[in-house]
C-alpha cells in the first residue's frame, strides 16, 4: 500500500515579451546600469526579468559556469534529467515558477500520488502506513501547536514523547527531509508559519532547465564571482575580476552561508543585524546519490518515492525510476547526510548501495550501471541547501531582506513562508527588484521611442531621417539601456 501525499509531502521535501535589448545570453562588462543583481539563482532571475521588464538596464553577475544556482539539471549523463538540486515545485497553480513553465516550453508535470514506505525487505501493509500516517499528523499537529506558543522551541522538543516505532522515521521526514535539518535545531515557530506545501509538480525538462531557459534572455555574465559591494550611495557598484560595474541599486541573492563565509567583501561593512541574521539562518545539508540501473531491479514503479521505517538517523528516501527511466535517487540529509557527504563520492555511494542492499537484496548492486552524486556542502558558490531557522531565529528572515539602502538583499532564505523553496527564493527576488523599481522611479522615455504625436508637418519630416543608434552619455552600448 502506498501513503497518502498529503502529511508526507508536506513534509518533504510576464516576462514572454522581453524587450528586444535583452536578448543576449551573455554580456561583457558595462561601465554602468541601473541595477546589478548578484547572482543568477531563482531569486536573481526572477528580479533581473522583473527589472527588465520594466525598462531599466540590469545586469545578473553569476558566479558559476551557469545559472540556476540550486536549480540544476543534468541533461547529459543519464537516460532521464537528472536534477541534481530542486526538483518539485510546491503547488504548482500558485507557484509563479511552474506558471511560467510553459512560456519557455517546459512542460509541468504532477508529481505522482502516494508514497511506499518499507519495512526491511517489504512493503509496509495497510495498518502500517495507516499507523504511521496518524502518527506522522500527530508529530507535524505538535509542532505547529509549539510554533504559536509563546516562547518558540526547537521542533524536536514539540514532538510527542510516544512516537514509537516510527519515531526515528518521524524524524527523517519532518527534519532532515523536509528542510535538510535536525528537528532538535529547527525552529517550530518557523515550521507553522510556512503554508502546506501539499501538491507538488516536477518539470518534465528538469526545474535546472526550466530556470535556464527564464534566465536565457536577461544580460547575464556567468564564471564571475562578485569580490566586493559598494553600496555606500555615491559609489554603488560590484567588483569582479574582470572589472567594475556601477549602479544605482545592487540586489544580493548568495545563500546564508556564502554571506557569512566572507567571500564577498562590503564597503561599508554588512551591519551586524544581517550578519547575525544569516549566521542564524544557516543552510542544512541534502546531496543526491543518482543510480542508473539496468532494467528495473527494485521491481518500483515509474517515479515512485519510497521512505523505510528507519531505526534511527542512517536512512535515506528514494525516488525510483525517473520519468520512466532507469534513473533512481537517494536522498541524504541533515546531520548524518552532512557527515556523509564530507567523506566523500565513494562513502556517499556505498552507502546508497548498501541501504538499497538492506531493503531490496544486496544483488542489486550487480544491475548499477552508472553514478553521480551530488555535494552541495561543498559548492562554494552555495556551501549547503536551504537555510533552516534555529530555534528563535524566525524573525531574522525578516530583518535579512530589510533594504539596506541602495543594497537588497533577497533569496529563499528572506521569505518568511516560502523558506527553503525556488517559489520562496522567486518571491523575494521580485519583492527586491519592486524596492528598487521604486526608488529609481520612472523610466524616462527615449526620445526615438516616444509614440508619435500630432506634430506640424515640418517637425514630421525631420523625423524621417536616417535613425541613429541610441547611445547613452557614457558611451555604453544601447542594449543595456
Ligand atoms: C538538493 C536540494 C534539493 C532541493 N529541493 C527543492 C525542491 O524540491 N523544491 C524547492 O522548491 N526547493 C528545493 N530546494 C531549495 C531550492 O533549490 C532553493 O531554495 C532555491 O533554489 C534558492 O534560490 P536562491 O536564488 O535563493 O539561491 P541560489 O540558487 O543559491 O542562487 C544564488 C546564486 O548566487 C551565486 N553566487 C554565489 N556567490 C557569488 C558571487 N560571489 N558572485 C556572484 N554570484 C554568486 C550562486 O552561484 C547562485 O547561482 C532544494 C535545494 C537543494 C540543494
Amino acid at each position: 500500500m502506498t501513503m497518502s501525499r498529503r502529511r508526507f509531502l508536506t513534509a518533504s521535501a510576464g516576462l514572454t515579451l522581453l524587450p528586444a535589448f535583452a536578448t543576449r545570453a551573455s554580456a561583457a562588462l558595462p561601465r554602468e546600469v541601473d541595477v546589478v543583481v548578484v547572482g543568477a539563482g531563482a531569486a536573481g532571475i526572477a528580479a533581473a526579468r522583473r527589472i527588465v521588464a520594466a525598462g531599466r538596464k540590469v545586469l545578473v553577475v553569476e558566479a558559476a559556469a551557469r545559472p540556476g544556482g540550486r536549480c540544476v539539471t543534468d541533461t547529459d549523463s543519464f537516460a532521464a534529467p537528472f536534477d541534481r538540486g530542486a526538483r518539485f515545485l510546491y503547488n504548482p497553480d500558485t507557484n509563479p515558477v511552474a506558471r511560467q513553465a510553459r512560456s519557455v516550453g517546459i512542460d509541468i508535470v504532477p508529481a505522482p500520488p502516494g508514497q511506499r514506505i518499507r519495512i526491511g525487505r517489504r512493503n509496509a501493509r495497510a495498518r502500517e502506513t495507516e499507523d504511521y500516517l496518524a502518527t506522522l499528523v500527530r508529530a507535524s499537529r505538535a509542532i505547529d501547536e509549539a510554533g504559536r506558543g509563546k516562547v518558540d522551541v526547537a521542533c524536536a522538543a514539540a514532538l510527542p514523547k510516544d512516537l514509537g516505532e516510527w519515531g526515528p522515521t518521524i524524524d527523517f521526514v519532518l527534519g532532515p527531509y523536509a528542510s535538510g535539518t535536525d528537528l532538535k535545531d529547527l525552529s517550530a515557530l518557523d515550521e507553522s508559519r510556512a503554508p502546506d506545501r501539499n501538491v507538488l509538480a516536477g518539470a518534465r525538462q528538469g526545474l535546472g532547465t526550466l530556470l535556464a531557459r527564464l534566465a536565457a534572455p536577461l544580460p547575464l555574465l556567468t564564471s564571475t564571482p562578485v569580490s566586493r559591494i559598494v553600496w555606500n550611495g555615491r559609489d554603488t557598484g560590484v567588483e569582479t575580476a574582470a572589472g567594475r560595474v556601477a549602479a544605482k541599486a545592487v540586489i544580493l541573492t548568495v545563500s546564508t552561508n556564502v554571506l557569512g563565509s566572507g567571500a564577498i567583501k562590503f564597503s561599508p561593512e554588512l551591519p551586524k543585524r544581517q550578519l547575525d541574521a544569516a549566521g542564524k539562518l544557516g543552510l542544512g545539508s541534502t546531496d543526491r546519490i543518482a543510480l542508473q540501473f539496468k532494467g528495473n531491479p527494485l521491481g518500483l514503479s515509474r517515479d515512485e518515492l519510497l521512505i523505510e521505517q528507519s531505526s534511527g538517523p542512517r536512512t535515506a528516501a528514494l525516488y525510483a525510476n525517473i520519468a520512466g527511466s532507469s534513473l533512481c535517487t537517494v536522498d541524504v540529509a541533515g546531520g548524518f547526510g552532512r557527515e556523509l557527504s564530507a567523506q566523500g563520492d565513494a562513502a556517499m555511494q556505498a552507502f546508497a548501495l548498501e541501504w538499497l542492499g538492506k531493503l531490496f537484496g544486496s544483488e542489486i548492486t550487480k544491475a548499477v550501471e552508472r553514478q553521480a552524486v551530488t555535494r552541495w556542502n561543498a559548492n562554494p558558490y552555495v556551501l549547503g541547501a536551504m537555510s533552516a531557522a534555529a530555534p528563535g531565529a524566525q524573525p531574522m528572515r525578516k530583518v535579512l531582506g530589510e533594504p539596506l539602502g541602495n543594497l537588497l538583499i533577497a533569496g529563499e532564505a528572506t521569505s518568511e513562508d516560502f523558506w527553503g523553496t525556488v517559489q520562496g527564493a522567486w518571491d523575494s527576488g521580485e519583492r527586491a527588484a519592486d524596492i528598487a523599481l521604486k526608488r529609481l522611479g520612472p523610466v524616462k522615455e527615449p526620445e526615438a521611442e516616444k509614440p508619435a504625436r500630432k506634430q506640424p508637418k515640418q517637425r514630421r519630416e525631420r523625423k524621417r531621417q536616417p535613425e541613429r543608434p541610441p547611445a547613452t552619455a557614457s558611451g555604453t552600448p544601447s542594449w543595456w539601456r
